[in-house]
């Protein structure tokens, strides 16, 4: 649940630097007033209640930092950035999915819920075939995308193979060094399919006549 805290005061604590998890900024997050951190002696770390700085969201966020003020844990969870725009809707809810996973630490959940964003991809691409697979390779016939990212739907294709299987055959694990790869390579994805054409249009209507 998101809470927002607006017209609430300012505390004594250390901020602390936090990517928000309602509007996505990163800020230096504010303590609040009178209610102070609660303090672990070994290792040294600080619970405490944060606020995004950025008075349209104002969100709370309890966090907990070590004594270097690294943030160890944010709840809710800090999450990659990812701009939706242009990109349809049930792509961006399951990606979506696939980034509060990863925030979460759930990585195989994470693997397959990128593995059905790119099913998504290709339904709204009419890329047919019997298999994720082929209709990967259909894709290619749908959609201008440099080689290596076609490459890449395939290594995503088959990490979230290895997700939904027990043995997994392709990569050692399905771990967060795997998943952060391919959060981002569907991001490229998604950024090359969905909005170079708008930033391109953007662009040119900029020209003179
Ligand atoms: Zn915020």
């Amino acid at each position: 649940m998101l809470v927002s805290l607006k017209n609430f005061g300012f505390g004594n604590s250390f901020p602390v630097s936090i990517r928000c998890p309602g509007c996505g900024n990163v800020g230096t997050f504010e303590t609040l007033h009178n209610i102070n951190d609660v303090q672990s002696p070994s290792p040294v770390l600080f619970l405490g209640h944060r606020r995004c700085p950025n008075p349209r969201c104002n969100l709370h966020v309890f966090c907990i930092c070590d004594s270097n003020r690294t943030v160890l844990r944010a709840y809710p969870p800090q999450r990659i950035d990812f701009d939706p725009k242009g990109i349809p809707q049930p792509i961006v809810k399951t990606f979506t999915e696939a980034l509060t996973c990863h925030a979460e630490d759930l990585h195989v959940a994470a693997a397959i819920m990128i593995r059905r964003t790119l099913e998504e991809l290709c339904q709204d691409k009419n890329a047919t075939g019997s298999t994720l697979k082929e209709r990967i390779s259909a894709l290619q016939s749908a959609v201008i995308l440099p080689p290596d990212l076609f490459a890449a739907l395939d290594d995503l294709r088959l990490l979230g193979n290895d997700a939904a299987h027990v043995e997994a055959k392709t990569y050692d694990s399905v771990g967060l060094a795997e998943i952060e790869a391919g959060i981002e390579l569907t991001k490229e994805v998604l950024k090359a399919v969905y909005q170079l054409g708008d930033l391109l249009s953007r662009l040119r209507a900029l020209k003179k006549p």
